[in-house]
Parts: C-alpha cells; sequence; structure tokens
C-alpha cells in the first residue's frame, strides 16, 4: 500500500486519483504514518508531480474538511495569499483594509514555512488571538465584523494543516504541485469568490527565478479558475526582506504603524496598495486599479483601516484594546545590534539568511512540536543601496527565550553584504496573470493604467496621474 506508492513514486511513477485520496484520509486520520508521508514527500520532491496528481491532492485536500457555502453572507468574497516570503506581512495590512470597505474577507492562512514566516504565527503573537475557530465560528465573525484570519482546523483544510506541518520540517516545501494544492485548497474551501495571489521570486521565498515563479502563477490562476474561483497572480520580488521588520510580533508592530498611516511611501506599503486594490477591483468596489486605490488609501487616512483590525482581533480573542501600547505587551527579553564590518554600500540583505537565522532565534520551528518565541525577530535599521561607515548598526535583534543566540546571531549577520558597489535595482513586481495570461511588467505603477477587466490582455500605459 503506503510502501508501494513510496517506491512508485521513487522511480518516477504516477499515483492514481484514487490512490491520492486513499492517502490523503489515511494521513489525515492519522493512519498513515509521519514517516511514511514524509518519505512520500521526499520521493515527490525528487521526482516531481504530473498534474492530475497535483489536481487529486487539491480534491482531497478540499473533502478533508467542509466546504465553506457563504452565499448566506451578502457580496463577493475576496482574499489573498502570497507563495510565502520574508518580512511578508500584507495579509495583515490589505484584509483590515479591504474589509473596512465593506467586502467581506474570509482568510484561512499558513503558519511560517521553512525559512519563510506565516500569517498565523504572526496573528498568534498578539495576545488572546485565536486563530483556530470552528467553521461555525468562522462564517459568525466572517458575517458580523466582514473579516475572519483563521488556520486549517478539524473542519477547515485538516489534511493541508498535516501535511503543511510536516513539509515545514521535512525541506519539502518546493514542490509547484503541492504549493498550488495547499495554497487553493485554503481558498476554495473557505468559499472565496475572488482570490489576489502573490508569487515570490528569489531566495527569500521558493522559486529562485522568474521561470519558475510564472510556471507556479500559471498553474494557480488555471487550477483557481477551473474551481470556478477568480484569480489574479503578480510575480514580486523576494530577494530581500519585505519592511523594515521580520518576525512575528514586530511584523505586527510595522503593519499596525502602516495601517495608522505612519509608514508610507516603502517597497511595502506599493505592494499592500497594489494587492488591496487589486481585491478591492474584484469586490466589486471600484471598476479600475486607480479608483480602488484611492478607496484604499482613504481607508488608511480615516482610520476605519485600523479601527477594522481592532474590530477583528477582539472578535478572535484579544480585548479591545489590545492595540494600545501594544509594543510594550509584546516586548522581548533580550536585544543586540548587528552593525557594519566595514565602510562603503549596503548591497545586499539576504532573504533566505535573514529566514533561517530567525528561525534559529526561535521565530520558526526546526521541528513540529517546537514553539515560536512572538518576540524574535529583527528591525532594519540601513536598507539596500544606503552607504554605510564601520561600526554604524545595521539591525537590531530581538528575542526573549533562546539562552544563546551566538549562532543565530553569525547566521544573521552574514545575510548583510557591504560592497564598494550598489546592487542591481530589483522591480517589485515582475509579471501579472490574469484570465490565462502572463505579461512582464517593468513598473507596479502601470498596472494602475489598466482599466479593461483583464489584466494581462492589454496596458493603456497611462497612469492613475
Ligand atoms: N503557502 C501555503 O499555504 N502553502 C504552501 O505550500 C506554500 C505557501
Amino acid at each position: 500500500m503506503v510502501i508501494d506508492w513510496i517506491r512508485r513514486k521513487q522511480q518516477g511513477g504516477e499515483l492514481t486519483a484514487e490512490e491520492i485520496r486513499e492517502l490523503t484520509e489515511g494521513f489525515t486520520r492519522g493512519d498513515v504514518p509521519d514517516y511514511q508521508m514524509a518519505a512520500l514527500l521526499m520521493a515527490i520532491y525528487f521526482k516531481g508531480l504530473t498534474a492530475a496528481e497535483g489536481k487529486a491532492f487539491l480534491r482531497a485536500l478540499i473533502s478533508s474538511g467542509e466546504r465553506q457555502d457563504l452565499s448566506g453572507i451578502p457580496g463577493i468574497k475576496v482574499d489573498k495569499h502570497s507563495t510565502g516570503g520574508v518580512g511578508d506581512k500584507v495579509s495583515l495590512v490589505v484584509a483590515p483594509v479591504v474589509s473596512s470597505l465593506g467586502i467581506p474577507v474570509p482568510m484561512i492562512s499558513g503558519r511560517a514555512l521553512g525559512h519563510t514566516g506565516g500569517t498565523l504565527d504572526k496573528l498568534e503573537s498578539i495576545p488572546g488571538f485565536r486563530t483556530k475557530l470552528s467553521a461555525h465560528e468562522f462564517r459568525r465573525i466572517l458575517a458580523d465584523v466582514g473579516c475572519v484570519l483563521v488556520g486549517q482546523s478539524d473542519s477547515l483544510v485538516p489534511a493541508d494543516r498535516r501535511l503543511y506541518a510536516l513539509r515545514d520540517v521535512t525541506s519539502t516545501v518546493k514542490i509547484p504541485g503541492l504549493i498550488a494544492a495547499s495554497i487553493l485548497s485554503k481558498k476554495i474551501a473557505e468559499g472565496a469568490n475572488g482570490l489576489v495571489l502573490d508569487v515570490k521570486i528569489g531566495e527569500g521565498g521558493f522559486l529562485p527565478n522568474e521561470e519558475e515563479a510564472v510556471e507556479l502563477a500559471r498553474l494557480l490562476v488555471s487550477w483557481a479558475e477551473e474551481n470556478g474561483l477568480r484569480t489574479v497572480a503578480l510575480g514580486t520580488d523576494m530577494e530581500t526582506p519585505l519592511g523594515h521588520a521580520a518576525g512575528n510580533a514586530p511584523e505586527v508592530i510595522e503593519s499596525l504603524k502602516i495601517l495608522k498611516g505612519e509608514i508610507s511611501g516603502t517597497r511595502l506599503t506599493a505592494l499592500c496598495e497594489l494587492q488591496g486594490a487589486m481585491m478591492i477591483w474584484l469586490g466589486g468596489k471600484a471598476n479600475d486599479l486607480c479608483a480602488a486605490r484611492q478607496l484604499y488609501r482613504e481607508a488608511v487616512v480615516s482610520g476605519k483601516a485600523f479601527q477594522k483590525m481592532q474590530e477583528i482581533a477582539h472578535a478572535q480573542g484579544a480585548v479591545a484594546d489590545v492595540f494600545d501600547n501594544f509594543e510594550q505587551k509584546v516586548r522581548p527579553k533580550k536585544k543586540a545590534a548587528i552593525t557594519a564590518p566595514g565602510s562603503g554600500i549596503l548591497a545586499r540583505i539576504h532573504a533566505q539568511k535573514i529566514g533561517w537565522g530567525l528561525v534559529d532565534l526561535g521565530a520558526g520551528r526546526k521541528k513540529a512540536s517546537d514553539s515560536v518565541d512572538p518576540t524574535a525577530g529583527i528591525y532594519f535599521v540601513a536598507r539596500e543601496g544606503d552607504t554605510v561607515k564601520a561600526g554604524d548598526a545595521l539591525a537590531e535583534v530581538v528575542w526573549s527565550v533562546l539562552e544563546d543566540a551566538t549562532e543565530s546571531l553569525a547566521r544573521l549577520r552574514e545575510a548583510f553584504v557591504i560592497s564598494d558597489k550598489p546592487a542591481a535595482e530589483r522591480p517589485l513586481v515582475s509579471f501579472v496573470c490574469d484570465r490565462g495570461d502572463c505579461r512582464t511588467v517593468r513598473h507596479s505603477e502601470e498596472l494602475f493604467g489598466i482599466e479593461e477587466r483583464e489584466l494581462a490582455a492589454t496596458s493603456k500605459g497611462e497612469t492613475c496621474g
């Protein structure tokens, strides 16, 4: 049985849809042990999955739990998801912004995966915030508040919860068919009608180059649309951490500042605005991305977006004033500075080294049973392209639990490259895929000139002006 399937995948063979269903059901029940599933995952990692196998995994993951019927909640339900990156906190910002505009946002997210951070671990750094809700609570909070941010549970894609946790600690995340099945199972099961996907390109995610990212984006968009989920995918830079902070509570702190309008004009806020505008447009509240971005900005400036974040946190278990003095509530016990070893230009901050350094520090898991240190993280003081002198602060590292952080700090230090030349500029957005077509994007602003509903098809070349 399972041992035959492992052997077949080792030899490059194919599993039938029925075998994948049986395997997934057995694994979810606990009848297929982790060690056999891990062996199978490793065989798949090296030999790959056919499209038919990937789609069979998608169906098996969806049917492992309840598929939500949200037809009783008015409006087009819209969600977003990223393939995973370092410092990628876009979900924490756009979910409250978009839902504050009356667009329901049902969001099933994941935990940290490999060297990348996870929305659930970030949310759980908010004292009292519950991410494990029943399907009934999920629908009730979505109906009452307009947004619900949860993880997989016994009723919501339980098979993805188990498989995701195992892939995390067996270094088998990077399997395109399983990434697509994992992401889309959550989005289809939660009952979303529209989806914005951020496919990360570069060492900080799981797709090292644009070619592989486009391939995954095409897969995601076509499987989503086959399941009736209107989906737009972006390919965006993940060579360097996104934003000023990485780690769980540090990223919540940064997100709250963005929601209050205290941080703007950065690559991170541009990406939030773009993905938020796409969600607003898919949600039918604006006819084009320019108008959608205007609504997004008004939601932040008016304070509605921050207020919505407070409502969501309170509905999911946090006290009503949880974000008052939030930094004090998640204050780390320890900190250390990373300083420039020499003078020059800070040419690179390697996202993957930061990601693994943070796992070491306690912000992620090395084995499935590990708990995370919610306070652990890094604040970037200098950014790529800055001129620095020897001894200048490059970053501040914070944590509470780890006794001896020497190795983690060494790993984090290695991420910073000082050179006499700046690194070549990388575009924030490289491509957009919509309605089966992907096209290159030179500058994210050009997307705001598109008025047709088929994003990839045409560009008028105008911007919001
Ligand atoms: N996000 C997911 O939900 N699943 C993956 O496999 C990767 C990123």
